[in-house]
């Protein structure tokens, strides 16, 4: 029974030799490999990696031409895992190696997935958790699959479900979504938050909501539906006062006055439009970018 580790690095110099080491005692006990996706990252990560599989025998990795981003570095990862179980995590020690003995010995027990889930969000600005609470409670709401918030992407996973995953072949991949959209049993292990070690979070908030407005496009057509309903409503109440000012007119004249809320009115109006628009060119993007075929990363290097 043979296991592989997937960890997708960006600028991680100063966590990789540690999080190897870690991760080595941890694994004592198993046959495992581990898979370093380098993600174009500018700094010393790669030649670390190098280093540790000049000393490790166990040791592969990918490196992209460029940053290609996690979901991309995933997806690499896993179509180059070969085990029999892939065991998929970060590498800045947010995703404690103590978890590891716990999550084999649950999947050993039956299950087909072992994820972990943060119980806490200590140690993030509130803005941050906040956002992400609103999100999960968004994307809960009008998507079909259940995203399960403080869901990590730490999981150890079955073949199968390795495979599965990789028949999702989009462009835009939301593994969050991807993840839950699969199926299969899922066992959650909690744990509490743990503040990244060295380096920094490579997301920016701005970046997170773009991630959230994503994985919204990506796992539900819920705002599109809202934009034809808000459209309906409109027509409705346009076609109501239409009348009225009409039977209005004939009764009463036609005094001059209401400028101001005709002007409101209109920019209301418009505001809808723009924001309906804006909505279907979040589909339309997404349309474009997966009817390119691109592939979803390049590889420089590999061993
Ligand atoms: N990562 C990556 N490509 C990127 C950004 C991040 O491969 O473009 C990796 C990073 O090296 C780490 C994991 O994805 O192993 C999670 O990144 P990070 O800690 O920045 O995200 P957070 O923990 O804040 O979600
Ligand atoms: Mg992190």
């Amino acid at each position: 029974m043979s296991m592989d580790i997937v960890v997708p690095c960006y600028n991680e110099e100063k966590v990789l030799t540690q999080f190897f080491e870690e991760v080595n005692y941890q694994m004592k006990d198993y046959e495992w490999k581990i898979i370093f996706v380098d993600d174009g990252s500018q700094d010393n990560t790669l030649n670390i990696i190098k280093k540790l599989s000049n000393e490790f025998t166990n040791i592969k990795y990918l490196s992209f031409s460029r940053n290609f981003g996690k979901e991309a570095a995933i997806y690499a990862g896993l179509q180059y895992s070969t085990g029999d179980y892939v065991i998929l995590m970060d590498a800045d020690m947010q995703d404690p190696p103590y978890l590891i003995p716990q999550m084999i010995d649950e999947i050993k027990k039956g299950n087909d997935i072992v994820a972990t889930r943060r119980v806490t969000r200590k140690g993030e600005p509130f803005l941050r958790s906040f956002g992400a609470r609103t999100f999960y409670k968004l994307i809960n709401k009008f998507s079909d699959v259940e995203i399960v918030d403080g869901a990590r992407d730490y999981r150890i996973m079955k073949r199968e479900v390795v495979d599965s995953v990789l028949d999702l072949k989009e462009y835009n991949r939301f593994s969050k979504g991807i993840f839950q959209w699969v199926g299969y049993k899922t066992k959650w292990i909690e744990y509490e938050n743990v503040a990244r070690k060295e380096g920094e979070s490579s997301w920016s908030f701005w970046e997170l909501v773009k991630y959230s407005i994503e994985g919204l496009v990506s796992f539900t057509t819920a705002p599109l539906h809202i934009a034809t309903i808000f459209g309906f409503i409109f027509s409705v109440i346009a076609f109501i006062a239409l009348l009225y000012i009409v039977i209005r007119t004939m009764i009463f004249g036609n005094p001059v006055d209401g400028w101001p809320s005709l002007a409101s009115i209109i920019l209301f109006i418009g505001g809808i439009q723009l924001l309906t628009i804006g909505i279907l060119g979040q589909y339309l993007s997404k349309i474009y970018l997966e009817s390119k075929r691109r592939p979803v990363y390049i590889i420089r290097e590999n061993d």
